[in-house]
């Protein structure tokens, strides 16, 4: 091997191990981002409920061996209609818009669906979410929604709440086989190392490149 080509190895691996190592001690170091909804699941599975599959039974809620299920609803703003009475809030919809807060009949029994004026006044646009810390993932506004709304909301498995149990005890008893097993790494690794997988695959071509270059050259 000629002396230009072992160097540009040689500085090419201390390069790769200088990233590595670098973003190694950052995750380490840097710890849980606090402003994250989410934390990176610990294995390559994720159990994951597909919200195409489920027909509302209502087992997420006993079955999961957290209490209270690591299933929560929420509720998907782009399909959403903001609309001044929500099938998922309320179970009685004719009311006067003004009375909906303080007197609305509400479809979740720890009221949970969070409704906000938006814009446009009391009659004009509305901003529904979840608040997590009441769901107990009862899915009875998410089958109100769907049966009679825009299907905004949805159920899913939190991956900071779910333990990744080996068999779920939800997947064992939902009668639409919709809790699945999926592969999450390293495409969706949506916490970071993906990406470093990339920078040092993009720096192991350039390198390769430049080889190639001086074995041209010579
Ligand atoms: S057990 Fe299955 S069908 Fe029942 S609420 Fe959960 S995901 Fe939906
Ligand atoms: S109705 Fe059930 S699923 Fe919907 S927010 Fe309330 S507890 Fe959660
Ligand atoms: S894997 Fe375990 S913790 Fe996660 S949703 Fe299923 S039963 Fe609950």
């Amino acid at each position: 091997m000629n002396p230009g080509r072992r160097k540009f190895i040689q500085f090419g691996g201390q390069l790769i191990g200088t990233a590595v190592l670098g973003g190694a001690a950052w995750r380490v170091l840097s710890g849980a981002d606090p402003e994250a909804d989410f934390t990176q699941p610990k294995g390559p599975y994720v159990w994951r409920l597909n919200p195409d599959k489920c027909t509302f039974c209502g087992l997420c809620e006993t079955a999961c061996v957290r209490k209270p299920s690591a299933v929560k609803a929420v509720n998907d703003q782009v399909k959403c209609s903001y609309c001044v009475a929500c099938y998922g809030q309320l179970s009685e919809l004719t009311i006067a818009s003004d009375l909906i807060d303080s007197k609305g009949k509400r479809v979740c029994p720890y009221d949970a669906v969070r409704r906000k004026e938006f814009s446009g006044g009391k009659d004009g646009y509305h901003l529904y979410t979840i608040d997590q810390e009441r769901c107990t993932g009862c899915c009875k506004c998410t089958k109100r929604c769907n049966e009679l709304g825009t299907k905004s909301m949805f159920l899913l498995i939190r991956p900071d709440l779910c333990i990744g149990c080996n068999r779920c005890s939800i997947a064992a008893v939902c009668p639409d086989d919709a809790i699945e097993l999926v592969h999450c790494y390293p495409e969706d690794d949506y916490r970071g190392e993906f990406e470093l997988d990339q920078q040092l695959k993009a720096m192991e071509a350039e390198m390769m490149g430049g080889m190639d270059d001086m074995e041209g050259e010579s």
